[in-house]
Parts: structure tokens; C-alpha cells; sequence
């Protein structure tokens, strides 16, 4: 697309990575604010309301809820971490291979520890898991 998908990725400079801490705290604040708001939901007069209303959909919401802040409380793990890695002069270094992310990379997914290549890497394993998984499951039935 542009001449910069050809160039060999780039570190961010030290004043684009307090920049990029800067995001990530302010996402952080967004998630944390998002979770107090739903625990707020739950507040004894909602439950209440809760007991009149059909119980399995209840469950529903619930389960649906609590998968949300699992995937919130995952996201602010790797943001913590990113933080972290800010902080040790770690940022710009991929976490398996040591080779440079990359400033694009890194401005598109702040909360990464991957270069692309990696995180292909690791999102192929994944599926071919779950591949197998789905093949044995197929056999057991
Ligand atoms: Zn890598």
C-alpha cells in the first residue's frame, strides 16, 4: 500500500513511547471506568427487579456480563504489562524473538508483546489446537 509496508519495521523514539504510555493508561482509565459501571448495575435493588424476571435469562446476562470483564480484566493484564515494558526499555523488542515490533504495529496494537510474525505464529498454533480438539471430539462421537 505505502512504501513504509516495505521498510524494515522501526523503534518507537523516547518521546513517542511516553506517548504510547499515555494511551495505554487512558485505555486503561476506560476499562476500569467501564467495570465500575457494571458493578454498579448490580446493585440491590437491580437484583430484586432480577427475581421477578424470567431466571434463565438472568443467567444469560449474567454469564455474558461476566465474560465481558474477563476479557476486560485480560486486556488490562497486557496493558499493566505493556506499561511495564515501557518502563524497562523493553517496548520496542518482541517478547519471543527479540526483533523489533515495530512503531506501526505498536501505534495500531499498543497492549502488544509480539511482533507480527510471532503473533502469527502463536494465532496458527492456536487454531491447529483447536483443530485437533475438534477432530478427537468428532472421533469420541
Ligand atoms: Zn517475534
Amino acid at each position: 500500500m505505502s512504501l513504509n509496508d516495505t521498510l524494515e519495521p522501526i523503534e518507537l523514539t523516547d518521546p513517542q513511547l511516553t506517548q504510547q504510555r499515555a494511551v495505554l493508561l487512558e485505555k486503561r482509565a476506560r476499562i476500569t471506568g467501564a467495570m465500575k459501571d457494571a458493578e454498579h448495575q448490580t446493585d440491590p435493588d437491580e437484583l430484586r427487579v432480577a427475581d421477578e424476571m424470567d431466571l434463565s435469562c438472568v443467567g444469560y446476562d449474567q454469564a455474558f456480563e461476566y465474560r465481558l470483564r474477563d476479557r476486560d480484566a485480560t486486556l488490562i493484564k497486557k496493558i499493566d504489562k505493556a506499561v511495564r515494558r515501557i518502563d524497562a526499555g523493553e517496548y520496542n523488542y518482541c517478547e519471543e524473538c527479540e526483533n523489533i515490533i515495530g512503531a506501526q504495529r505498536l501505534v495500531a496494537r499498543p497492549e502488544t508483546d509480539l511482533c507480527i510474525q510471532c503473533k502469527e505464529k502463536q494465532e496458527h498454533t492456536e487454531k491447529s489446537y483447536e483443530k485437533r480438539r475438534q477432530r478427537m471430539t468428532s472421533f469420541e462421537a
